[in-house]
């Protein structure tokens, strides 16, 4: 391997996976597998999740719930679609058994079939209005229902007011719809209590190792490595400039190992002043980053050589770590990855 490497750890996603059914305790965990897993692959990703036993996932796009409905093959799994009903979805849902998750008053006229209901407690985003849900009810008779929803907009900070606020008018929301199913839960508001849970939560993040509170948790494993090779190793001296525009100066004789990988590979360019790699289980804070090519400070590391491999991300060089240093979450981190570098899935599910 000559270029850097994206890992893909199944094994430890069923681990996250197990962490997070523990958590919700007798919700079900419906898996978020939108931007095509988080970057990962949602098809190795859905497909191991199933083997899991998860039944219910959810995607963005139309066109990633028709790309699952495929990569799922014969498993009879339910895939909501959070855009809802877009225009001119609706044969396209029919045709791949999609469940549009409707998100105004107008598209819950216009559909027919099997679907599920978003409304807006306090996120201002996207949902129907939670003091329009009567009339969303009385529409909905000839709907299919499925579940009620909404989305929490701080749960990642469990004493932000709005939580409260969130859960008092989702509670109210729910009254409209007697037997039907809700959820209000994503990684973050699993953690927050009980009464968050309801029938089915819809993590994303931790799934793939990040913290539900943004920060690193160590009941999380990496799902997704990095790696890359040195390409080669320099001695600086005192003032030597590294980089474009004389980007770094070293303020002391420094050794540094550039490696084969960059911004290209979906290494946030942001993250060069906080950013660190891991050779060897020891750090390597970053001097620059460029757009094939990173530098680290591997100062004082004892023997480090051209070809060595050096983690950019994974169990050394946590997803949340990667975040804070590019000043994002996890979730931005995790989807800039891209095809640049090979790929390899452990513990993958077959057909
Ligand atoms: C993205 C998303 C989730 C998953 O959020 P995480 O923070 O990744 O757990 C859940 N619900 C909705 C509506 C989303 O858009």
């Amino acid at each position: 391997m000559t270029a850097a490497r994206l890992t893909i750890d199944l094994d430890a996603l069923a681990h996250n996976h197990a962490v997070l059914r523990a958590a919700a305790g007798a919700a079900e965990i419906a898996p978020v597998v939108k931007a095509d897993g988080y970057g990962l692959g949602a098809g190795p990703i859905a497909r191991r999740l199933w083997a899991e036993g998860a039944r219910d996932f959810f995607v963005a796009r139309l066109s990633e719930g028709e790309a699952l409905r495929a990569a799922l093959a014969e498993r009879e799994a339910t895939i909501f679609v959070l855009d809802g009903l877009t225009q001119g979805a609706a044969p396209r849902l029919a045709a791949a058994r999609l469940t549009p998750v409707l998100s105004s008053l107008a598209q819950v006229e216009a559909w027919t079939g099997p679907a599920a209901l978003h409304f807006d407690t306090g996120m201002n985003r996207i949902g129907i209005d939670a003091g329009q849900a009567d009339e969303a009810a009385r529409l909905a008779r000839s709907l299919d229902l499925a579940l009620v929803m909404s989305h929490l907009s701080c749960a990642a900070e469990p004493d932000h007011p709005r939580n409260a606020a969130q859960l008092e008018r989702f509670e109210t929301v729910r009254r409209a719809f007697p037997g039907v199913r809700a959820s209000l839960a994503a990684s973050a508001g699993i953690f927050l209590s009980e009464a968050y849970r309801f029938d089915l939560a819809r993590p994303g993040i931790s799934l793939f190792g990040g913290g539900p509170r943004e920060v690193p948790d160590d009941r999380f494993r990496a799902v997704a490595r990095l790696d890359a090779p040195i390409l080669q190793v320099r001695d600086l001296k005192a003032g030597d400039s590294v980089g474009y525009g004389g980007m770094f100066t070293a303020d002391r004789p420094m050794r540094i190992a550039v490696l084969a990988a960059g911004y290209a590979d979906g290494i946030l360019r942001g993250t060069h002043a906080r950013g660190f790699a891991s050779i060897g289980g020891r750090r390597a804070p970053y001097v620059i980053v460029s757009m094939d090519m990173i530098a680290v400070d591997v100062s004082g590391h004892g023997a480090v050589a051209v070809g060595d491999r050096v983690e950019l991300l994974g169990a050394e060089v946590l997803l949340d770590d990667l975040a804070a240093a590019g000043n994002t979450v996890a979730h931005e981190c995790l989807t800039r990855l891209n095809a640049r570098a090979g790929r390899v899935y452990r513990g993958e599910t077959l057909t």
